[in-house]
């Protein structure tokens, strides 16, 4: 063990136990991702437990696709998948296995099974297997088929194989116990005919295997110590232990369960991102207001912050909610210290500084990160056209307001020392262009006679800024109403994203994809690396700078 926590979570009580008692040498964690969607937030938390136990107990960590159903899989989710958990920093090394690559061997498996008297061929329909499945309440029937020869059983499971059987006309069945009081282990289906192509072994099997069958095999395949799983599992543990034991593998692994990571009022179900992204609500995958790793990449999240996040909601036998205030506070926690704090400003408005010399221009240094020396300076031109925020200014102004209004001195950040003078309004009131004076003597923005001002804001200069779509978000559901309908539909909040045409100092012009910058009193913000183009940068709100959450 290479570090001591204060507290150990309990699959580490678990892990220290089995290590104690000799069960296991060694530490061998999986992730065992369906390829049939994208991964989102609740996964990294599967993802970072088993990769964060393998490095703890200087273990192996295997990526491994379940891609055992033909079905609903796809090739591109293989590729996202593997991106995303490189991303989370979950490295497998050479540990990257198909479950499919397996096929041959569970069917092995089978047979020995049939061979031990422990599994039967079944023509019951699918409708007379529920029925004779029994209720909670009753215990189930004997399936008629269940006293079958070995022989003739493995004569049939061949015939399945050569498909000489149409979808659900033949089933293998576990021989388990029909009056369990668990109903998973009343005689469960373990192979099914189903003549679907697949994408990894084509139209070489028409029978395949059930979920239960197959994954404690593919744990044992690969030397699994410790399938670690969510709570919804633990009714198949009995099942998982059945299957291992009953195939003797020389040193089964062990099924251990925990709460999924569910967040308030956010979508994380994979069928409902699934559905955003198909009915074209969000634009795809990885748009920043999903919850995806993918989309959360996107918007600015850092792996430390997710890291950070997953750690913070610890490891827990009871389903829960967290708020998703304090994924983000650990984002604006991981950046405070990493982003240059610069200028950019979001709903411009003119401000010309009518005393300033027109056609001359200075350049004054400013600090990357007052709270972090370590990211330098860099220089910020002024002169007598600027931008400031539309919201910076109020021609008549409510008590309490500081900021920009005719008679009032204010401090533009780094700066001057300004006292607005009048504005300027086109035919329908609105406001095209605000005068101030500034005051030559206050030159990094104090005044030599000690002079105070309430107010600060901050600006860029019109001659050298540049434009830039700066997108704020929402959450994509309507957290009044709730995330579901009554239907079933999501409650969709109209305003989950707004796309603005604003200013941003230079330096900004030529962000890189995915660096993160603090725009002084809007947030923090990320380069969008789908639709940024040289010299038309695009900014995406990860969160603003203030929260009602404290840890
Ligand atoms: P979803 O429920 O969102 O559709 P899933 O469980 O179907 O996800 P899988 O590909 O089967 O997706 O999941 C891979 C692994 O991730 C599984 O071990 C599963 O238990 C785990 N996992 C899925 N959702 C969560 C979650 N919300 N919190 C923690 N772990 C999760
Ligand atoms: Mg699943």
């Amino acid at each position: 063990m290479s570090e001591e926590r204060e507290s150990r979570n309990f699959i580490e009580n678990e892990i220290d136990k089995d290590l104690a008692e000799g069960v296991y040498d060694h530490v061998v964690t999986r992730f065992p991702p369906e390829p049939n969607g994208y991964l989102h937030i609740g996964h990294a938390k599967s993802i970072l437990l088993n990769y964060g136990l393998a490095k703890e107990y200087g273990g192996t960590f295997h990526m491994r696709f379940d891609d055992t159903n033909p079905t609903k899989e796809d090739t591109e989710f293989v590729d996202s998948i593997k991106s995303d958990i490189q991303w989370l920093g979950a490295d497998w090394g050479e540990h990257l296995y198909f479950a499919s690559d397996y096929f041959d061997k569970m069917y092995e498996a089978a047979v020995f099974l049939i061979k031990k008297g422990k599994a039967y061929c079944s023509d019951l329909s699918a409708d007379e297997i529920r029925e004779y499945r029994g209720t909670l309440t009753e215990p189930g029937k004997k399936d008629p088929n269940s006293d079958r020869s070995v022989e003739e059983n493995l004569q049939i499971f061949e015939d399945m194989k050569a498909g000489k059987y149409e979808d659900g006309a033949m089933v293998l069945r576990a021989k388990i116990d029909m009056a369990s009081p668990n109903i998973n282990m009343r005689d469960p289906i373990i192979y099914r005919v189903a003549h679907i192509s697949h994408h990894n072994t084509g139209d070489k099997w028409c029978i395949y295997p059930m979920y239960d069958f197959a994954h404690p095999i593919e744990d044992a395949i690969e030397g699994i110590t410790h399938s670690i799983c969510t709570l919804e599992f633990e009714d198949h543990r009995p099942l998982y232990d059945w299957v291992v034991r009953e195939l003797e593998y020389p040193q089964p692994p062990r099924q251990i369960e925990f709460a999924k990571l569910y967040l308030t009022n956010v979508v994380t179900g994979k069928r409902y991102i699934k559905k955003l992204v198909q009915e074209g609500i969000v634009d795809g995958w990885d748009d920043p207001r999903l919850v995806s790793i993918a989309g959360l990449k996107r918007r600015g999240y850092t792996p430390e912050s997710i890291a950070k996040f997953v750690e913070l909601c610890g490891v827990s036998k009871a389903n829960s909610s967290t708020d998703i205030a304090m994924l983000e506070y650990c984002v604006r926690e991981d950046l405070k210290l990493k982003s240059s704090r610069m200028m950019a400003v979001i709903d411009p408005v003119e401000l010309v500084i009518d005393n300033y010399p027109e056609g001359e221009s200075e350049e004054l240094t400013v600090s990357n990160n007052l709270e972090n020396e370590s990211l330098g300076e860099r220089k910020v031109t002024f002169s007598k056209h600027l931008y400031i925020e539309r919201d910076d200014f109020m021609e008549e102004p409510p008590k309490k307001y500081f900021r920009m209004f005719p008679g009032n001195e204010v401090r533009l950040m780094n700066a001057y020392f300004v006292t607005c003078t009048s504005c300027e309004k086109d035919e329908s009131g609105k406001v095209i262009r605000i005068h101030a004076t500034y005051d030559p003597e206050t030159r990094g923005g104090n005044s030599p006679d000690g002079r105070k001002v309430k107010g600060t804001i901050h600006w860029v200069d019109a001659s050298t800024a540049g434009d830039a779509v700066i997108r704020l978000y929402e959450n994509i559901v309507d957290e009044e109403k709730g995330v579901y309908n009554e239907d079933g539909s999501l409650n969709l909040n109209p305003n989950s994203l707004t796309v603005c045409n604003g200013k941003v100092e230079k330096a900004l012009m030529d962000a890189k994809a995915l660096e993160s910058f603090q725009f002084v009193r809007n947030g923090f913000f990320t380069t969008d690396f789908r639709d940024s183009k040289e010299g038309a940068p695009v900014f995406n709100r990860i969160v603003s700078l203030k929260s009602s959450f404290k840890l």
